[in-house]
């Protein structure tokens, strides 16, 4: 079976490593490739995916949205979430997925122990990653959802979008003010990432109460400055590594029919980065 991931650029995929570590694990002939798409190839390479021996692909920045008019069939959560990041071919037709957001729920719950319902639950960010996240937060019953965005109208777009489609209360500010509310504070900006803006943190974590739960998505590096300094505070911590594993072990799920073991894919995944076992 021939998967892949398409995007652009992809120098900094770990995705071959883990999906070949779950190949592998299972006995199965498979290949994952480095499917590097500029825009104006996005048809063509989503076309190519109808071959008989394509199994399907991930999907990543900068295509997430564009890929949606490609696809015969959308699952439900991809079309409320607006983003597919996982393509299957079922006999030429491809349906598209999201596994990001059920992906980053998984990790809440079996890194850090959290369901969030009935919580409050504040999201930094409002970037394509957070859409999938701040609609997996109020689907899975959290109380209400308050995002902190640097651009306040795009917090206050996706606060709008998923209020409408879930019913639960979401509002959006730039600051985040006082934190002593809120069970989860979850950061989905970039700030924390390996390069420029690694020294950098998403918010103060002064005002959180004792036990909310940190979850940083940033995975490079897999401690995050905000997440040593959550420790410090003694405050519990997620990474993002968790999520991007599950994801990809859902999409592995969706290709095969076989979940992978979670352990196989955390531990490709973290040598890929060159980070050793989380
Ligand atoms: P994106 O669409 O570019 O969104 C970036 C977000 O960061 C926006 O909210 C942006 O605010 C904010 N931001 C950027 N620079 C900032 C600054 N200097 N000060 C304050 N806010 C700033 O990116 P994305 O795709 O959502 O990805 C965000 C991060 O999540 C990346 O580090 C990515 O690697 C990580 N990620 C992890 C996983 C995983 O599986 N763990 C999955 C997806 C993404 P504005 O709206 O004001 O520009």
């Amino acid at each position: 079976m021939r998967c892949g991931i398409i995007g652009y650029p992809l120098g900094h995929s770990v995705s071959p490593a883990m999906h070949v570590a779950a190949f592998t694990a299972f006995g199965i002939d498979g290949s994952y490739e480095l499917w590097e798409t500029p825009a104006d190839a996005l048809a063509a390479r989503v076309e190519a995916l109808r071959d008989p021996a394509v199994g399907g692909a991930n999907v990543t920045i900068p295509h997430k949205q564009a890929v949606l008019p490609l696809l015969d069939v959308l699952d439900p959560l991809a079309g409320a979430i607006g983003a597919v990041n996982t393509i299957v071919n079922r006999d030429g037709r491809l349906t598209g997925y999201n596994t990001d957001a059920p992906g980053f729920l998984r990790s809440l719950a079996e890194e850090g122990g959290f369901e969030p319902r009935g919580a409050r639950v504040l999201v930094l960010g409002a970037g394509g990653a957070a859409r999938g996240i701040v609609h997996a937060l109020a689907t899975a019953g959290a109380e209400c959802i308050t995002i902190a965005n640097r651009t306040l109208a795009k917090g206050d777009s996706l606060a709008v979008a998923v209020e409408t489609a879930t019913g639960v209360p979401v509002d959006a500010c730039c600051e985040p003010g006082d934190l002593g509310d809120y069970a989860c504070i979850v950061n989905t900006t970039s700030l924390g990432m390996l390069g420029a803006q690694q020294a950098q943190l998403p918010c103060a974590l002064d005002s959180a109460a004792t036990g909310t739960l940190v979850a940083d998505i940033v995975y490079n590096p897999s401690q995050t400055a905000w997440m040593a300094e959550a420790e410090r505070r003694g405050l519990p911590v997620v990474g993002g590594l968790g999520m991007l594993v599950h994801q990809g072990a859902l999409a592995f799920e969706l290709w095969t029919g076989q979940a992978p073991p979670p352990g196989v894919m955390f531990a490709a995944a973290a040598e890929a980065l060159g980070q050793g076992k989380p």
